[in-house]
């Protein structure tokens, strides 16, 4: 299958992905919670004939295996390539106005998984139409609950052994890109996206009148100062030229104007893409802490729970996206990033067990939004999703094929 045929092939079922990718938009499930689209992925991936598993992972994971029928060079068990999507929608309410829009009051694809799942079936309809024009076996994994973070969904397609049997050389993914326009792929060896922690902090003070704050340990005031001292840690204490966030985004204390609150509880998240750093951060959070809340007489329990980690692209997997892009689309469509996001990505587990690496889609066009994704106005424009089905197509096929000549 040449590059000419792969951008003929996508044309030929362009109206079926974008079908695909509005039934999915008008029917958004949350995280875990996949069951409708589970069942309607698998239900396609059966109909292009490859061999599904569903519930994998213990929720609404779907996994269909293609097995190439070209002439095999090599001995072994050949060649294995993985490309992945996430299924899940956000609690957010949609206000696009689109024909298509969420029928799910206050559920709605807004970063973009309905056009990743429509894709991924897309590159699975092509590539299984033209099985005997390769050699090797390619797995599409439809996750759950990419949102879902610190856990999210891919820890448990992992565990469910999806990179084993036979064994993942190499895996993909995508993210529809608004930063980016239309026609536009964006790569980056190296960190894409950031280590992404939770940290919750409880204060815990003493209550009382609220004319008589002698008499009481003030919560508010203690939490206030922790928030504020927390962010010397990116101003001082941080390497200027390392990238770290920390953000407080929620501060739940008091039930009246007039009571002093006994305790205040504070919910945040740190960003970081340096793991020695990373480890450094919950001792650096629960001195300051602890040490503001003893001057105040009060006391600070620190909970930090570590969540995805760095999604760091694999050189050689960068190289066969960026050349796979230069043959479908043109030199002119390939984008070297030069900053990653701060954003996390749970996609991140899936290289820590092979090679590979995400690409970013832009989507920014004269038929999308202005909205950024996860916005209730968020909408993508769906000429992304013939370009980035091809770019996981031919990006495929050159993998098993220089797999294929390595084993040879
Ligand atoms: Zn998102
Ligand atoms: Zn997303």
């Amino acid at each position: 299958m040449n590059t000419l045929e792969v951008r003929t092939a996508v044309q030929t079922i362009e109206q079926e992905i974008v079908a695909w990718r509005r039934h999915i938009h008008a029917h958004p499930e949350l995280g875990y919670e996949e069951v409708e689209t589970a069942a309607f992925v698998a239900a396609l991936l059966r109909s292009f004939g490859l061999e599904v598993m569903e519930g994998v992972g213990g929720s609404t994971g779907v996994v269909g295996i293609l097995r190439g029928e070209g002439e095999e060079e090599g001995e072994g068990e050949g060649a294995c390539v993985a490309l992945r999507a996430d299924m899940d929608a956000l609690p957010v309410t949609e206000e696009t106005g689109l024909a298509f829009a969420s029928r799910h009051l206050g559920k709605m694809h807004a970063c973009g998984h309905d056009g990743h799942t429509a894709m991924l079936l897309g590159a699975a309809k092509v590539l299984s139409l033209h099985r005997r024009s390769f050699a090797g076996t390619v797995k599409f994994f439809f996750q759950p609950a990419e949102e879902c973070a610190p856990r999210g969904g891919a820890l448990d397609m992992i565990d469910a052994a999806v990179m084993d049997n036979p064994k993942v050389n190499y895996v993909f993914a995508l993210h529809l890109w608004r930063e980016l326009p239309l026609g536009k792929v964006g790569v980056k060896a190296g960190p894409l996206m950031s280590a992404s922690d939770r940290v919750r902090i409880r204060v815990q003070g003493n209550g009382g009148h609220g004319a008589a704050p002698h008499q009481a340990i003030d919560a508010v005031v203690v939490a206030s100062h922790i928030v504020t001292a927390l962010q010397a840690i990116a101003s001082r204490q941080v390497d200027p030229l390392e990238p770290f966030v920390l953000t407080i985004g929620s501060f739940h204390a008091g039930q009246r104007y007039n009571v002093i609150a006994p305790y205040a509880e504070l919910d945040g998240t740190v960003r970081t893409q340096s793991e020695a750093l990373r480890g450094t951060i919950p001792n650096r959070i629960t001195a300051i802490a602890q040490a503001v809340a003893t001057g105040f007489g009060a006391e600070a329990q620190v909970n930090y729970e570590y969540g995805y980690p760095t999604l760091i692209n694999q050189p050689h997997a960068v190289e066969a996206v960026s050349n796979a892009v230069t043959e479908v689309l043109g030199e002119q469509a390939l984008v070297e990033l030069t900053k990653p996001s701060m954003g996390g990505e749970d996609f991140a587990y899936f290289l820590n067990h092979a090679k590979g690496a995400m690409f970013w889609l832009g989507c920014r066009g004269p038929l999308s939004s202005d909205a950024p994704i996860h916005n209730g106005k968020f909408d993508f424009d769906e000429g992304a999703l013939a370009v980035g089905t091809s770019v996981l197509v031919q990006t495929t096929l050159n993998t098993l094929r220089a797999q294929r000549h390595k084993e040879a």
